[in-house]
This record gives C-alpha cells, sequence and structure tokens, in this order.
C-alpha cells in the first residue's frame, strides 16, 4: 500500500532524521545523553524503507531534511539514502566525520548537498577530547576540495572553549569554515545555555503547561516525537514515519514535564532563515 504524503506546516523549521543514535564517540557531555542513555541501541531500519519513509514529507525547499544522530556515518546505508531520497528534497548532515570520505566522495554529487543558506550544508562536530584534530582537518579539506558545502562546528564548554577558540583560528588561516556554538547543559552543578524558559531546564520541579513544537523530529525507529525529550526518553512517540495515513497536527500538546525539557528544545537560536530568537518549541499555560 503507497503511504500517504506528509505535509508539513509552513512554520516548521526543521526536520531532524535521526538515522542512529549509536555513536563511535562517548562525549560525557552529550545532548543526547540527556535522557538517561541511549534506548536504541538495536534500532536501525534499512535504507530502503528510510527512503520510502522520508520521501513522503512535503515541504518547501528552504526547509532540509537533517541526517544526524548519534553519528549518521554509522548507519550501513547511508550513501545509498542520499542517494535515493527525491532529488527535490534538500538534505543537511550532521557528523563527526568518522565515516570513509573517499567513499562518499566518489558516490555522492556534492550538488546534491548544496542548497542557497548562510551555513555549510555538511556540518561537523569538533570534540576536543575526542578527537584528533589533524585527521578532521585532512578529512574536510578533502571533502571541500571535492566540492562539498562543509564546515567544522564546535562548543565552547567551559573546559576546553580556549583550545576551541585557537582551533577556529587554526581553521580560518586553512579557509575552513568554522563556528563556535553555546554550550548547552550542566557542567559543576551550573547550567550554561541561552533558554527562553529558563524554568524548563534543569529544574527539580516539574510543572504542566501546553506546549507546541516547529520541528519534525525522527527517531531511529522512525517514531515521530514532540521534542528532543521524549525522543532521548523513549516517551510515546506521535505515530511512526511507516503509519499509511499518519498526519502532522500543529497543534498545543499538554506535557507534565515542563522543568525536564531538554536544552536543544529550549535554547534560543537561529530560524531556518538564519534569524535569531527562535525556539524549537512554544509554551503557555504553566502551572
Ligand atoms: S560525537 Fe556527538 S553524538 Fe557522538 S557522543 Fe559526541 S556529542 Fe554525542
Ligand atoms: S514542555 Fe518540554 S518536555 Fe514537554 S513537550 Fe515541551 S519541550 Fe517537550
Amino acid at each position: 500500500m503507497s503511504l500517504k504524503k506528509i505535509k508539513l506546516p509552513r512554520r516548521y523549521n526543521y526536520i531532524a532524521c535521526f538515522l542512529t543514535l549509536n555513536c563511535n564517540l562517548r562525549c560525557d557531555y552529550c545532548i543526547n545523553y540527556y535522557g538517561g542513555g541511549n534506548k536504541f541501541k538495536n534500532s536501525i531500519i534499512a535504507g530502503k524503507k528510510w527512503v520510502e519513509m522520508l520521501n513522503r514529507l512535503v515541504c518547501p525547499s528552504d526547509l532540509p531534511i537533517t541526517i544526524q544522530g548519534g553519528e549518521p556515518g554509522l548507519h550501513p546505508d547511508l550513501i545509498w539514502i542520499i542517494k535515493n531520497l527525491r532529488q527535490d528534497l534538500n538534505i543537511d548532515i550532521l557528523t563527526n566525520l568518522c565515516f570513509d570520505v573517499d567513499k562518499f566522495i566518489d558516490n555522492i554529487n556534492p550538488g546534491r548537498l548544496r542548497r542557497d543558506a548562510p551555513y555549510p550544508n555538511i556540518r561537523v562536530s569538533y570534540h576536543p577530547p575526542y578527537m584528533d584534530l589533524d585527521e578532521l582537518i585532512k578529512k574536510v579539506l578533502k571533502m571541500q576540495q571535492a566540492g562539498f558545502s562543509i564546515g567544522i562546528f564546535s562548543i565552547l564548554h567551559p573546559q576546553f572553549k580556549q583550545e576551541v577558540l585557537k582551533t577556529k583560528e587554526k581553521c580560518y588561516g586553512l579557509g575552513i569554515d568554522f563556528r563556535t556554538k553555546e554550550f548547552l547543559g550542566e557542567f559543576n552543578a551550573q547550567i550554561y545555555g541561552t533558554y527562553l524558559y529558563p524554568e524548563a531546564v534543569g529544574n527539580g520541579k516539574r510543572k504542566r503547561c501546553l506546549c507546541r513544537t516547529s520541528e519534525l523530529i525522527i527517531g531511529p525507529n522512525a517514531d515521530i516525537y514532540r521534542c528532543h525529550h521524549d525522543l532521548y526518553k523513549d516517551l510515546p512517540p506521535l505515530g511512526n514515519m511507516s503509519d499509511s495515513d499518519f498526519e502532522i497536527k500543529d497543534i498545543f500538546r499538554e506535557c507534565s514535564q515542563f522543568g525536564d525539557c531538554n536544552p536543544c528544545d529550549i535554547k534560543v537560536k537561529t530560524n531556518r532563515f538564519q534569524v535569531y530568537g527562535n525556539t524549537s518549541v512554544e509554551i503557555k499555560d504553566v502551572k
């Protein structure tokens, strides 16, 4: 039976496709572990099935599918998925670049991952305590020379902020786009990050509220979640990408987890037009 198209509301800003939550690294500040750990260790959906499900999406050209994880390079069909998604669906990738870049370059046309946006389409996360910088730079330059839109992103973690800033200078000198991001979450009993609803993060006291998302969050099992909090905690999903009649309801939903929200959902960030001041979710009636 063919699957019905899934139309995204015009106000949606992000499509996150978590091909896997497995990762080759284990950064101790990883936001994926905010909910207590990876609950999807054995969830790998074959590339053919992913393509069938993602090809249902109807979305504007300025709203790409962001393929991420965990580390999406660990999915055995990453290249096949990129090659077989509908050509009018734009694609971004978030990765730590652990995959074989030669194989990637040989198989993917850089034009497939290009779109008119003021940031690179392949965004490589750099984690100083866990990665070899020289190795990473070599891989990034190789991809760049092959014509890919690629850049490195690193968080300003209080423990290695200075190292990141030095690396930024080095990368600029080599002609690599390097951007820094705010550290989100807890370190030394302090909550870091700029949040639209500060009480929603790291608060022992849970409250009830109404919450509406502007993102399509698709987990490794193709379940669709209200928010990152629900994905990482594997709370009951809203549906699954393989439900033939699934449709997005752009509504406020009741939630009793305000206070335990994931920083990703509450942080102040840019929207897809790069306008600052946006958040993934809108919250009201907190009590
Ligand atoms: S590379 Fe990213 S996904 Fe993997 S452990 Fe580190 S922060 Fe988490
Ligand atoms: S209030 Fe927090 S936990 Fe609840 S749905 Fe919104 S973002 Fe998710």
